[in-house]
């Protein structure tokens, strides 16, 4: 029986795959402890908050403040002026919480200082009628609007000062500011809970903060230096978390071992001959690389590079076949169903010409005929989802595995799985870092890189369009489809456990049909469909029977139909770069000129950094050159798809500002498993807690 060894070194892994399975961590219910447990979240609150990303009180305290507001001289209450932001400290007279409508309370209350007395309001914050009784002394920031001082942040009696500092976190229209802070605060109130898994000396040799501490510096900090002290220690954390993963990592590999594979055969020349191109240099270099480590003993950790549409697949494939010519298996996972059934749309085709079998198995696919094909050696192929990693998935001969799209899968999916032998193992990602990160963040995996697309390649034209001038947009869309090419709209609908983003998507899908779309064959693929019915709809597009596929961002990755040719993304404002260049990767696949027609609001409604990531669209295909600007820009805006970026297990960290801290958090994790040699079963149950609690 052999498992998949799944990364260990590579950006977001958590935790060294030796640490127990046993304990607290390991429930991923308890890592989710909803926010019904605070006061004033209902179901309304709870989705605009799951769009957001933040479903759990430990989502509230780990989303970091963009910035914090600086302070404010204070204003006597009789000199406030309307539409100025201004700060008043005074005393509560009487105060009065009213429900407005059914998702509005406003609380009221009547501030007096020397100068006078001002009626000052919050929204939505009910549980305030318990605190701000008469008597009590406030201090408060907000702007006067109608004789009425709307309060953006206070602070209650002798507390110290917080409220001139008070956090600015990432923008949303559904969700001010204010509202955010608040509930920041609410779930502040459970901090006593956050584990510190940081041993005493170590805190003491790198003067850290305790980590409950640093969570309430970093949102509500007295002073700015004590907010970036929060800050760093939470960055700390990350980077030693993912040290320690990848100095044990090291120490795991010493005593693993796979298979030594012979020279390239017959099966991969055959493969080579049956592609309908020639591979690229760069494709071939890769292909040496993990020659080289395929004819070794010590398992492969080969992560390749290479942006969207670059060529890895084909890679990848070469590297399955290898296992399968010397008659062992390969398997091939990917993050999402979508992904793996396109890939075993790809990989299927290709190995049916060479006589190689392959079966898909993902949750809804595959099933119990997959699994004892995958147990016997039947299947020499298989691709599916996490799925593949399953206890009851075992293959009789696994000799090497290929990750796909690796920064997506989940922390518990990553968990590795541990066994006498591990495969040969290839990590891939089109989500480039910068190279001077990608080593300290990748350890010691080794890298490839595919720099260059296939030279038959057009660079994608982008343009942005203003969403006045949309039906212009379409028009050049509708001369494609006339032209015999095929087109994808991308809506940004979000993929949440939600049936209302299908019927969302539906309408829309609809409104194009009768619209901008009608006398086309158009499809609707989005994340709620059947699985059936997407691998049939996708089967039908790639078949050149529909003309248009509409579709949420579950095609971001993998989709790969070359006739393709241009795409239109709605609200592109609302997506984050790596999203919007990963569905840009949707075209421009095969030999024609592409194009992307990026369309927003007018341009003076958007945020200044949705403005920058567009016009980073449009000025640059580059991925690389892309992924630095990404990261400038990170921390902008909670948008869609920045989850996905790659990095964003990475919370508190700054790549670039917090090398020294990296450097740091690599030397305390080489101490730690140096000097305890297997970490000591006390810092791992910690460390385990620190899971579940932060
Ligand atoms: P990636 O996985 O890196 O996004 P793919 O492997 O899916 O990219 O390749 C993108 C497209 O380019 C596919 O249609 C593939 O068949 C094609 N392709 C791959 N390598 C070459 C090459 N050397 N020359 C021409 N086309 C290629
Ligand atoms: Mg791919």
């Amino acid at each position: 029986m052999t498992a998949i060894l799944l990364p260990v070194g590579f950006a977001g892994a958590a935790r060294p795959e030796s640490w127990p399975r046993t304990r607290a961590a390991l429930r991923p219910e308890r890592l989710e402890s909803g926010l019904d447990v605070l006061a004033g979240v209902g179901p309304s609150l709870r989705s605009k908050l799951a769009r957001l990303g933040l479903r759990t009180v430990r989502d509230l305290l780990e989303h970091r403040p963009r910035d914090y507001q600086r302070p404010l001289g204070e204003t006597p209450i009789a000199r406030l002026r309307p539409e100025e932001e201004a700060a008043v400290s005074g005393v509560v007279r009487s105060a009065t919480a009213r429900r407005a409508r059914r998702r509005l309370t406003i609380f009221k209350a009547i501030v007096e200082d020397a100068s006078g007395g001002v009626t000052a309001t919050w929204f939505n914050q009910p549980w305030l009628e318990s605190k701000l009784t008469p008597g009590t002394r406030v201090r408060l920031r907000g702007t006067l609007r109608k004789h009425e001082f709307n309060v953006k942040s206070y602070d209650l009696g002798d507390a110290a000062a917080t409220a001139d500092l008070a956090p600015v976190y990432p923008a949303s229209e559904e969700l001010p500011a204010p509202r955010l802070r608040a509930l920041v605060e609410r779930a502040l109130d459970h901090v006593g809970d956050v584990a510190d898994a940081v041993p005493a000396s170590l805190k003491e040799t790198e003067s850290l903060p305790l980590r409950r501490d640093a969570f309430v510096a970093v949102h509500a900090p007295r002073s700015l230096e004590e907010a970036e002290r929060g800050r760093a220690r939470l960055a700390f954390d990350e980077l030693l978390v993912l040290q320690l993963g990848i100095a044990r990592h090291v120490q795991a590999r010493d005593t693993a071992a796979a298979p030594a594979l012979g020279p390239p055969g017959e099966l991969v020349s055959r493969y080579r001959g049956a592609l309908p191109f020639r591979l690229t240099e760069h494709q071939e270099r890769a292909i040496a690389d993990l020659d080289g480590d395929l004819a070794r003993s010590v398992p492969m950790q080969r992560l390749l590079q290479g942006d969207v549409g670059s060529g890895k697949t084909v890679v990848a494939l070469y590297a399955l076949l290898r296992a399968v010519e010397e008659g062992r298996q390969g398997a091939l996972m990917a993050p999402t169903e979508t992904l793996a059934e396109q890939h075993f749309l790809t990989v299927e085709s290709l190995c049916a010409e060479l006589g190689v079998r392959c079966v898909l198995l993902t949750s809804s696919a595959g099933t119990d005929e997959a699994r004892s094909a995958i147990a016997s050696g039947d299947a020499h192929i298989a691709v599916g989802t996490h799925a593949l990693i399953q206890e009851d998935v075992d293959f009789a001969d696994l000799a090497v595995a290929v990750v796909d799209e690796q920064h997506r899968f989940g922390v518990e999916q990553r968990q590795a799985l541990v066994s006498a032998r591990s495969p040969h193992t290839l990590h891939m990602t089109a989500t480039p870092i910068p190279r001077t990160l990608a080593l300290t963040v990748y350890g010691d995996l080794a890298v490839s890189e595919i720099a260059k697309p296939p030279a038959t390649r057009k660079p994608i034209v982008t343009a942005w369009v203003n969403a006045e001038r949309s039906s212009q947009a379409y028009k050049r869309l509708r001369r494609h489809l006339d032209a015999g090419r095929q087109a994808y709209v991308v809506c940004p609908l979000i993929e949440e456990s939600e049936t209302s983003v299908a019927r969302a998507a539906e309408a829309e899908a609809e409104r194009l049909r009768r619209g901008e779309l009608r006398g086309y064959q158009v499809g609707l693929l989005h994340g709620r469909l059947r699985p059936a019915d997407r691998r049939d709809l996708m089967a039908r597009f790639k078949a050149r029977e529909l003309d248009v596929l509409v579709a949420t961002t579950v095609i971001e990755v993998g989709v790969d139909v070359p006739n393709a040719t241009i795409m239109i993304v709605q609200e592109a404002d609302r997506f984050g770069l790596a999203t919007l260049h990963q569905l840009r990767g949707r075209v421009g696949r095969g030999a024609e000129q592409s194009y992307c027609l990026l369309v927003s609001r007018p341009r003076e409604e958007l945020t200044d950094a949705a403005v920058e990531r567009l016009e980073a669209l449009v000025a640059t295909t580059d991925g690389f050159e892309l992924a630095e600007r990404d990261l400038e820009l990170r921390g902008e805006g909670q948008l869609l798809g920045t989850r996905q970026s790659g990095l964003s297990d990475l919370k508190f960290t700054r790549l670039r500002a917090d090398r020294r801290l990296l450097e740091r958090a690599r030397e305390a994790a080489r101490a730690l498993v140096d000097v305890d040699g297997p970490l000591s079963d006390e810092v791992e149950a910690k460390f385990a807690e620190t899971e579940v609690a932060a």
